[in-house]
């Protein structure tokens, strides 16, 4: 199908019969533009994306999610498909377009016998948390509870147990697909395994998710966290110490250390507000007793200006940094850079860079990788840059669009620096404005890239699901 066609905008191509007779066919609801809830189900968490899209299809069930599909392509929309809606680039939905919005489906099942949980494919991470921490188990998330399962796992999904139990994604057992024919697709280990594999890190090219499958892992209640703030002026010291400490870290710990600004926030002391730091945080995923005493070196990387760390309830650890990301009013900007190492010269970069840092509300993040990411290969999934031993992540977070350029400007070039050999390898998860041509993202699935490509072609010749890391089938 070509561009244009499929760029069409709904309103034109679309008679008002159709458009009702769809509408009466779903169990959930048509929101369309001049309905009372539209302009609140228009937004998406970034207040950069202003788009107006024709249809929100705000799905009940699979059944839903099907009429949607056949409905987008017999008509020629442009597809947006939506699970939390907090992709940075707004992939979530589109102007003229449908979008596809499984928010209404968030039902999740645990089997704390087979220690496996299902999910819809608009489930939150808190909504899997909440579930499966009732029985002490925890299938990897990100670092933010109101993200989507969806987006998060499709692209790879990086959170506090990565290194224990790897990659959101690596835990990804099934999951139900509509495809772009209008299938109902099962997915597992031993069924259709090659839709499985291009899920675990392919994004959404191969259809709408809309039953998730994850193993489920031991976790807490409890964990302790190392969560200590040291003063920017120490960010040597401290930067070195904890790629000396990450060296031969234990896998039960998932570090992360971040430049930042105290925000004037209740939750900080006020004679520390407006003052620049690295942080350091870290749980450490294994019993109380032992985790003290592993994680107490990244207590004393230098003189502390702050250390909050101590026990926390893994559900509370999980929402810790919620409150920094509000949703719709703030313009955000993210992006992503491997590296093999943290050699001296980078650390000097990453202060230098930090220095130049526009918004008081940004973050420059360096994560660290490894553990059980890079126990997996190619033939598990089709995420591939799980041998880099950190991630450099600039979170450009501000306020007023006159302030666009100068963190757009930042952020590109804390990646264009820090790169280094991982030229054009990107996080999808972290993905910009999504302005990456077609040669990052071959650079990105690399070994993987014609594999994809092929299942593509498999699964979406049309390329109807388009609107994400898209890997364009081959006439
Ligand atoms: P959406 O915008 O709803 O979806 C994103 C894309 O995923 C869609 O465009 C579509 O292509 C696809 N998609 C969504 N739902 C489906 C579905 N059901 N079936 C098929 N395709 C679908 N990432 C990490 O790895 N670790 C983190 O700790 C982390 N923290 C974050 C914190 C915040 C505040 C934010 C905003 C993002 C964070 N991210 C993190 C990035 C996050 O993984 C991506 O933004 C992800 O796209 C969010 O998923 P979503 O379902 O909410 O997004």
């Amino acid at each position: 199908m070509s561009d244009t066609v499929m760029n069409r905008p709904a309103a034109a191509s679309l008679d008002e019969q159709s458009i009702r007779a769809f509408g009466e066919r779903l169990r959930g609801q048509l929101i369309r533009p001049g309905g009372g809830e539209y302009e609140q189900a228009r937004l998406v968490w970034n207040g950069m994306i202003d788009r107006r899209p024709a249809l929100i299809a705000r799905c009940a069930d699979t059944a839903d999610v099907v009429e949607a599909v056949n409905f987008a392509r017999d008509h020629g929309l442009l597809v947006a498909v939506r699970g939390g809606g907090h992709n940075v680039a707004g992939h979530a939905t589109s102007d003229g377009g449908i979008v596809i919005d499984l928010s209404p489906m968030r039902e999740v099942e645990v089997d704390p016998e087979r220690r496996i949980v299902r999910a819809g494919g608009g489930a939150l991470w808190a909504d899997v948390d909440a579930a499966t921490q009732a029985y002490g188990l925890a299938a990897p998330g990100g670092l933010v509870s109101d993200t989507g399962i969806a987006g998060l796992t499709l692209g790879g999904g990086l959170g506090w147990l990565r290194r224990k139990h790897g990659l959101s994604c690596d835990n990804l057992i099934g999951a139900e697909v509509v495809t772009a024919d209008g299938r109902v697709v099962y997915t597992s280990e031993n069924e259709n395994f090659d839709l499985l594999w291009g899920l675990r890190g392919g994004g959404g090219n191969f259809g709408v998710v809309t039953r998730f499958e994850f193993m489920l892992h031991p976790v807490g209640p409890e964990v302790m966290a190392a969560i200590v703030f040291y003063p920017v002026e120490s960010a040597r010291e401290a930067l070195r110490g904890f790629r000396d400490y990450t060296a031969t870290a234990p896998d039960e710990v998932g570090a992360l250390t971040f430049f930042g600004t105290i925000p004037a926030a209740e939750a900080y002391p006020a004679e520390l507000h407006g003052r620049r730091y690295l942080a350091v945080g870290a749980p450490y995923i294994g019993p109380i007793e032992e985790a003290e005493r592993a994680l107490q070196p990244l207590r004393e990387l230098a003189e502390p200006m702050l250390d909050l760390s101590g026990p926390v309830p893994f559900v509370e650890l999980q929402k810790m940094f919620d409150e920094d990301y509000p949703a719709h009013t703030m313009r955000y900007y993210w992006k992503s850079a491997f590296l093999p190492g943290l050699d001296d010269a980078a650390i000097d970069e990453l202060i230098e860079l930090n220095e130049r840092r526009p918004s008081a509300h940004s973050t420059l993040d360096i994560w660290h990788l490894g553990g059980a990411i890079a126990r997996s290969g190619p033939d598990n999934s089709a995420f591939t840059t799980r041998h880099y031993l950190y991630m450099v992540a600039p979170e450009s977070n501000w306020e007023h669009p006159e302030e666009d350029e100068d963190n757009i400007a930042w952020t590109r070039e804390v990646v264009k620096q820090m790169e280094r050999e991982a030229q054009g390898k990107r996080y999808y998860n972290f993905p910009g404005l999504n302005e990456e041509d077609d040669s990052d993202i071959e650079a990105t699935f690399d070994e993987v890239y014609g594999r994809l490509v092929a299942l593509k072609n498999k699964y979406d010749p049309a390329n109807l699901f388009r609107l994400n890391q898209n890997i364009k089938p081959k006439a």
